[in-house]
């Protein structure tokens, strides 16, 4: 059977053999000069994530002398309570009882009779279970919109998630126009949703699968690279942006509704109560009027709050927020600058 790859929580790989038998897991010993120089720290690892799995184990001398002899006689007694560093100087006690060499790591067998072989490799290796390492839809299901939103804020902030590559073929669209890698944006929010450290092996993305429906339904439109979004492009010379220039309290207002979490929010829940987004303005709806992408011209509007009122602190709701086409988007802000 194959050797088992052990590393540590940040990618580093452990100089050790262990080795998955139809007994259980056989970490070798270590012995020489450099020949499983990290015994110890696999040991402990092994231990240290058993016991985070809550599987119960037993652990088995089985140096090559040891092997004549039967499994029972060679089980190394082990409190499953102590500390793991502790256990650890207690199991090498154990396996050089009788025997004049009081430090040497030997040879020895864990065993899980509790799981399946394939768990325990998992549950040893640390990732999770399945042929290819990817998530189950269980676990990707875990993402909420508030995790996709917040992984949004957090690149748009400038942060990067550097285990991620650039998008490829697609991106997805920020309520600010900004595009971003959909599987960056989704890894982001995978480690949120279940604490564990997301790698891109852990699911695919691509029109069709849970990544990509889950982003969409957290109200982010994805799109070819190639892709022109209409209404969203255009923001750079954005009429409200000359409107704002010669008033700073606008500038303000602006950068306020341009918040895409809140963004995001709004347009959900206008997609849970009608079904579709609609422009609160002059009533069209555009994924009927425009096309299967006509959602990308509804933008986020800060409705009921007066400029003087926007002082920094006050906290935005939901129902300030108006859905609007981005035709009625820039004749409100034109009447706004009056
Ligand atoms: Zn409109």
């Amino acid at each position: 059977m194959p050797d088992l790859v052990l590393a540590t929580v940040s990618g580093t790989v452990l100089n050790a053999r262990v080795e998955q038998d139809d007994r259980g897991i056989v970490l070798h010993s270590r012995s020489g000069k450099g020949r499983n120089r990290d015994y110890r720290q696999a040991l402990e690892i092994i231990l240290t994530r058993l016991d985070a799995a809550a599987i119960p184990y037993e652990v088995f001398l089985d140096s090559r002398p040891a092997q004549q002899q039967p499994l029972a006689r060679r089980r190394l007694s082990v409190s499953e309570t102590g500390l793991v560093a502790d256990r650890f100087n207690e199991l090498v006690r154990a396996m050089n009882a009788g025997s004049s060499s009081n430090g040497a790591s030997r040879r020895v067998l864990i065993t899980a009779p509790n799981v399946s072989p394939r768990t325990f490799a998992a549950v040893v290796e640390g990732r999770p279970e399945d042929q290819d390492g990817r998530l189950s839809i269980v676990q990707l299901k875990l993402v909420t919109p508030e995790h996709v939103d917040k992984a949004v804020q957090y690149l748009l902030d400038g942060h990067d998630v550097p285990n991620f590559a650039p998008s490829r073929d697609f991106d997805l669209v920020a309520p600010n126009g900004s595009r971003l890698a959909p599987k960056k944006v989704f890894g982001l929010a995978l480690q949120a949703a279940t604490g564990i450290e997301a790698r891109p092996t852990h699911f695919t993305a691509g029109i069709g699968t849970p990544c990509f429906q889950i982003l969409e339904a957290a109200g982010y439109p994805i799109v070819r690279k190639d892709e022109v979004v209409p209404g969203r492009g255009v923001e750079a010379v954005d009429p409200d942006l000359a409107i704002a220039e010669g008033r700073p309290r606008l500038v303000a207002h602006l950068r306020r509704e341009r918040k895409p979490a809140l963004a995001s929010a709004k347009r959900r829940a206008m997609v849970e109560q009608l079904g579709y987004l609609r422009c609160e303005r002059c009533g069209i709806v555009p994924s009927a009027a425009l096309g299967p992408n006509g959602d990308a011209v509804i933008e986020v509007h800060h409705a009921t709050i007066q400029l003087a009122e926007m002082a920094s602190g006050h906290v935005t709701r939901l129902s300030d927020l108006m859905c609007l086409c981005a035709n009625c988007h820039r004749i409100v802000h034109r009447e706004l600058a009056g």
